[in-house]
């Protein structure tokens, strides 16, 4: 018996199937998401993190009998499992008729190091994870098979919490693996299905949980297994684990692991999709599988596995992913057994030539692939100048790694709220055709009061949280009653609201708005057109530099004159995400120009009806309209110094206060000004105008549907001609 079943058993029989839902991340992509859970019990939900499993199982039964009884909740219940139940057995969907060479059987595999689904797994730390997250959402969606291979981390990313003096501490705190929405993968025989990898002398034994999103089945490997030493076990800890030996190992795991569990579980992918360069060396493995199929020598099996692979680069720097040649060796010593292959022809793969003594992951996955891609225009040009010199015989325009844009999957980001207003005056089918930009026009048709109070509504919501939260971590603290009392007073909805949530690292500058102090006060503290903002996000453990630009983020929010109007809220994860993105009326993104391979959350922002403010760089290159949808910080020119973030720092620093300078006068001229230029009913029409040119701008482009339909045309069958637009196969 599953979880799945062991779970319904324990249903009262009218409400059993609220099980299915609890194992199916769907639930949390429908319009309907907010009450099916969350009306069971709120408090209790809350606490569990939505984790409807964790809900279901410490819920009272009594509790569970009174809804099992509630006419009204079961009708609603009814409806939604029929509507479950229709889109996974949708038929002649957009995939299916485009590239019916995509099957249950055959599905796209998708490798990443981290996916962000939801808040209640937290097996992600950020973009890359919700890019991945968003990608399986969207190819369920459209019908197109596809598997996720990733690993279960026991304890995730880590908990942040900052101490007295600002400083981030970094917490890991343990999954209840128990209670997640994960199913143990067996065999016919109710075993536990394992796969193992050699990694250097020792052998790794995983065993495969999964996850469903839809029609989408994530698979996670699980090294905490009594039978492996401590320190593998160790590889599924923690996420970004700043050991070199442990990133070794994780990237073994993860690709050679993640091929053998697809092939254990009997899954013969059309394709495999490396996102981003952790699992490059499921490319060894899937050599050695065809070479124990077909006997064909090295040479020969390099274009098998380039036929079969697709690669998506994330970095825009050179370095990173590196491991040195000899530790490559020792590790894959074992593994490279039997295999016919010698190490040196391996380390070729990953080394610029023979003198070469760093073996880069990056580049064994170029060689390995014949089809690469950036993830913004941008990014593709700047990748191109990267990675050139594995092709010298080529002008660099001619380098074959291509772009596409990164999206975001609209129907988890947009607030229902908002989504209604679209169901009224977009179309009852917005949802089904986001790419259909004719349709997107008529977000004109919204009537401007609807629009604006709904939006103040997402806004009131975003400030009773953020204060919720950081009196929380006051009190946690135990800061002086004063300080706890001054969360009262802090933010207020109807001031205009910036957002800022970024990893916290130096090049993404989240302090430049701090660089003249005086000139931030009068802006924030402006008699008439004050400002606040909320800040958000991590910085790694080991980067101190990312952790410093908290510290003084968190000193300057307890100014007197900036007290009131800057918040920070610890511990960004995908709920904060949401609740910020859907509520800020503006997105500050500041990294250094080329630095931001493409950058998402100003994407989910504008679904919203906020507008962006971000330095011409990634998906925002492609994304901005002057004057019509946002405003940017300098033009897109990449200064000289774009690659090497800390080569000349007296040019940096004058860029810095270039763009500093930028933000501070288009704040208080232009964005400020239009805020809160009100007509006689309290509303700001230019402001409405703009919302409106955001939504109607950046939703049909920057999603997941167009992304994945991208990525079949463009990637995965680039000899056959995608001609639909892609359409999702929901159930209205
Ligand atoms: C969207 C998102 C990100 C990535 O946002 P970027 O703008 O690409 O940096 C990171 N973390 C969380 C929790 C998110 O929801």
């Amino acid at each position: 018996m599953n979880a799945i079943n062991q779970l319904s058993a324990k249903l009262p029989n009218p409400v059993r199937r609220l099980a299915d839902f609890a194992y199916n991340y769907w639930w949390s992509w429908t319009p309907e998401r907010i009450s099916l859970f969350s009306s069971i019990d709120p408090g209790l939900w809350q606490q569990c993190n939505h984790n409807p499993v964790s809900l279901l199982n410490k819920v009272s039964h009594d509790r569970l009998w009174q809804i099992a009884e509630d006419p009204k909740y079961l009708t609603r219940l009814e409806k939604l499992a029929a509507q479950l139940d229709h889109y996974l057995s949708a038929e002649g969907t957009w995939a299916s008729r485009e590239v019916p060479e995509v099957s249950g059987d055959h599905p796209v595999a998708y490798f990443c190091i981290e996916f962000g689904v939801h808040e209640s797994l937290p097996i992600y730390c950020g973009g890359l994870g919700v890019l991945a997250g968003d990608y399986l959402k969207s190819a369920s969606d459209l019908g197109m098979p596809a598997v996720g291979v990733g690993l279960l981390y026991k304890q995730g990313y880590f908990q942040q919490k900052l101490n007295r003096s600002g400083w981030q501490e970094a917490n890991y705190v343990d999954n209840d693996i128990e209670n997640l929405p994960l199913l143990a993968v067996c065999n016919e025989f109710g075993q536990p299905i394992t796969v193992k990898v050699a990694i250097g002398k020792r052998s790794v034994k995983a065993r495969v949980w999964k996850t469903q999103l839809g029609r989408s089945t994530l698979y996670l490997l699980d090294s905490d297994l009594m039978e492996n030493d401590e320190r593998d076990r160790e590889l599924t800890g923690h996420l970004y684990n700043g050991d070199p030996a442990v990133q070794l190992g994780q990237a073994m795991l993860l690709g050679i692991g993640g091929v053998r569990a697809l092939q254990a579980l009997g899954i013969e992918p059309v394709l495999y999709h490396l996102n981003e360069v952790h699992p490059a060396f499921a490319l060894l493995e899937i050599a050695r599988q065809a070479r124990e199929e077909t006997g064909l020598e090295f040479e020969q099996l390099q274009q098998v596995v380039r036929d079969r692979a697709r690669f998506t680069t994330h970095t825009p720097v050179p370095f990173g992913n590196t491991f040195p040649a000899s530790d490559i060796s020792e590790a894959l010593a074992a593994y490279m057994q039997n295999t016919g292959v010698s190490s040196s022809q391996i380390l070729a793969l990953g080394q610029l030539g023979k003198e070469d003594d760093q073996f880069s992951l990056t580049r064994m996955a170029l060689r390995l692939t014949q089809l690469a891609n950036g993830v913004s225009e941008r990014h593709g040009h700047t990748s191109r100048q990267l990675w050139r010199d594995l092709y010298p015989q080529q002008p660099v325009e001619a380098v074959p790694i291509s772009h596409i844009t990164n999206g975001v999957h609209v129907r988890s980001w947009v607030a229902p709220l908002i989504g209604d207003l679209f169901d009224k005056y977009v179309g009852p089918e917005w949802a089904q055709s986001l790419t259909r930009a004719d349709q997107w026009k008529r977000v004109e048709t919204i009537p401007n009061a609807q629009l604006w109070h709904r939006h103040s509504i997402l806004k009131a919501r975003l400030i009773a949280y953020t204060r919720d939260r950081i009196l929380q971590s006051r009190l946690a603290r135990g800061e002086a009653q004063d300080d706890i009392n001054a969360v009262a007073r802090l933010l207020d909805p109807n001031i205009l609201t910036v957002g800022v949530a970024r990893r916290f690292s130096v090049y993404k500058r989240s302090d430049l708005l701090f660089r003249d102090l005086h000139h931030l006060t009068q802006i924030v503290a402006h008699p008439k057109r004050p400002v606040q903002i909320i800040f958000a996000g991590k910085a790694h453990p080991d980067d101190d530099g990312g952790k410093r630009i908290i510290q003084r983020i968190m000193e300057w929010s307890r100014h007197p004159d900036l007290r009131d109007r800057i918040a920070f809220i610890e511990n960004y994860d995908l709920y904060t995400s949401k609740l910020m993105v859907q509520g800020v009326d503006l997105w500050l993104s500041t990294a250094r120009r080329t630095l931001e391979a493409s950058g998402i959350g100003g994407q989910k922002v504008a679904l919203n009806g906020g507008l962006n403010l971000g330095v011409l760089d990634g998906w925002w290159c492609e994304g901005y309209r002057p004057g019509i949808n946002g405003w940017a910080i300098g033009d897109a020119a990449i200064a000289s110094l774009g690659n090497t973030p800390e080569s000349d720092s007296y040019a940096q620093d004058a860029q810095d206060a270039r763009d500093a300078e930028v933000i501070y006068n288009l704040l208080e001229r232009d964005i400020a000004r239009l805020y809160y230029k009100r007509d006689h009913s309290g509303i700001s029409p230019g402001w409405l105008r703009m919302m409106k040119a955001s939504i109607s701008s950046i939703a049909p482009f920057f999603n997941t549907d167009r992304m994945v339909a991208q990525y079949v045309d463009q990637q995965y069958f680039p000899h056959t001609d995608v001609k639909t637009e892609p359409v999702a196969a929901l159930v209205s």
